[in-house]
């Protein structure tokens, strides 16, 4: 990666798979479906019912719009086998791309 390339973005030096950022851009330039970023209003997402994402990946980043009027997106890692709860309360999880 040339040093030119690198400036063009000022993102942390993520240790993960670059393929995973890479779907990350691909879904955000997606006007139809920027990154699932719906997830927030599914009515699944609680502890025993976990929002599911599915991921070719052992891992992703998912995005978390916690309310509806704000822009802030609460961006979290999700692992395999592992649900993870947002901070608004809402849980995802994982799961294998059919
Ligand atoms: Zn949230």
């Amino acid at each position: 990666m040339s040093i030119k390339m690198m400036s063009r973005h000022i993102e942390p030096v993520l240790s993960d798979s670059q393929r995973i950022r890479l779907e990350i851009q691909e879904k955000l330039r997606n006007p139809d479906n920027p990154f699932n970023m719906k997830v927030c209003q599914f009515e699944a997402g609680t502890q025993n019912q976990p929002q599911r994402i599915p991921s070719n990946f052992d891992s992703r980043i998912v995005g978390c719009i916690c309310q509806e009027e704000s822009e802030t997106i609460s961006w979290m890692w999700l692992h395999k086998g592992k649900p993870r709860r947002c901070e608004c309360g809402h849980w995802f999880i994982l799961v294998e791309k059919a």
